[in-house]
């Protein structure tokens, strides 16, 4: 599947929620909200929908309050590579997570 850059640099398209969406599997995506669910936070399936963080229809419940997304919004920049206060401390924890968002992040920035 074709990569989805999101504003932090993590890829969309690998992620179950965003899966589950594009195959339309109700069975799928209810299961993503269970799994998803703990203790601290509890997702029903229509939370679960989403057509990658970019999009301005379908959006995971939780992506909705993300500080990197509401500040590449608010800035309209099409990601962080963008920021000329690349990279701050928001991004510290997904690269953390997932250091290929870095990267992706940083192969675009190479190319300004
Ligand atoms: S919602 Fe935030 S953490 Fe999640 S993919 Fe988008 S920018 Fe990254
Ligand atoms: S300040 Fe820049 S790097 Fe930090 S979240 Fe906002 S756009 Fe991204």
């Amino acid at each position: 599947m074709e990569e989805i850059i999101a504003y932090c640099g993590l890829n969309c398209s690998a992620y179950p929620a965003y899966i589950a969406t594009q195959k339309d599997d109700y069975e799928e995506i209810k299961k993503v909200a269970e799994q998803w669910s703990n203790e601290s936070m509890s997702f029903k399936p229509e939370d679960i929908y989403c057509d990658g963080c970019n999009s301005d229809e379908r959006v995971f419940s939780w992506c909705k309050d993300c500080p990197t997304r509401n500040c590449c919004r608010e800035h309209q920049l099409e990601n962080c590579a963008y920021c000329t206060d690349y990279f701050c401390d928001n991004l510290k924890k997904t690269f953390g997570m997932d250091p290929t968002a870095k990267e992706r992040l940083d192969d675009i920035r190479k190319n300004l």
